[in-house]
């Protein structure tokens, strides 16, 4: 059976045009946003998975928000390093105006496992139970960073965007198991058109040749704070937005059509 993942970046309230985070800092993207993703999975009855950064998982309203959700859905760890120690850039508890790009393959090794090993912690302490999937924030995995997840317990990573400058080597979207982790990379296909209804990605019509394609998994993504207009830095207004969800439930849909049972990450099979 094929298989198809809806996954969300879970990020903080950013600016009209950076991922800086918004100053004061904010959290609409995760109270409204995920509720809005959430509501149109449900219609669905697909599982999201949620990939939460360091500073949602410090606020605890956001950690409540997520353990009352309802629906069906996956959480999952998100490392954006900048946030966490050892050598956090940020140190907070105030968040807001930070600049969030680095990525963890430009940390040595030592760094980049001790901040996973943070990461994780903080999750379980939040969350009551340890996280089985990662994504790298910026898409930013390394050579070790298998490896490391693979001893920290996790058993699925979706940091892959395959035929890009820093994953040349792959060329296929198709999950593959590498050092002992089930690798789910983002959908896209030969032409390099990405399952994503982030505006100036991908049409209506261009999803559904995706999705008709025969893959033995796709995987969507986007980021929660896409749906509320002027806190990210691809809608800005309500008109983008609605694109946007119109997209989102073309893939949902798309899914359905072409026989996807819909998953989430930890359950992709190889
Ligand atoms: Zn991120």
């Amino acid at each position: 059976m094929k298989s198809f993942t809806l996954t969300i970046d879970v990020e903080p309230d950013a600016k009209r045009k950076s991922w800086n985070t918004s100053n004061p800092i904010s959290f609409y993207g995760v109270h409204k946003g995920v509720e809005k993703i959430q509501s149109l999975a449900n219609r669905f009855d697909a599982p999201v998975t949620y990939f939460i950064q360091p500073v949602v998982l410090y606020n605890q309203e956001c950690v409540d928000f997520f353990q009352n959700l309802d629906g069906r859905f996956e959480l999952a760890s998100h490392l954006h390093g900048e946030y966490i120690g050892p050598n956090a850039k940020y140190k907070g508890p105030d968040f807001s105006g930070c600049n969030p790009g680095d990525r963890q393959s430009n940390y040595t090794p030592d760094i980049e496992q001790k901040k996973l090993d943070s990461l994780t912690k903080l999750f379980v302490q939040k969350f009551g139970h340890a996280p089985k999937s990662f994504r790298a924030g910026r898409f930013g995995s390394g050579k070790h960073t298998l490896s490391f997840l693979k001893d920290l317990g996790y058993s699925h990573d979706s940091s892959v965007i395959p035929r890009s400058k820093q994953f040349k080597s792959i060329k296929s979207p198709e999950p593959y198991l590498s050092n002992g982790i089930i690798e789910v990379p983002i959908t896209i296909d030969s032409r390099r058109r990405w399952l994503r209804p982030t505006p100036s990605f991908s049409s209506i019509k261009e999803i559904e040749e995706i999705m008709g394609m025969g893959y033995s998994n796709t995987c969507c993504m986007l980021h929660n704070v896409e749906v509320l207009p002027n806190i990210n830095p691809y809608c800005h207004s309500q008109d983008d937005c609605d694109g946007l969800m119109k997209r989102l439930e073309a893939v949902l849909s798309s899914a359905f059509k072409n026989d996807y049972l819909p998953v989430s990450i930890s359950e992709v099979i190889v």
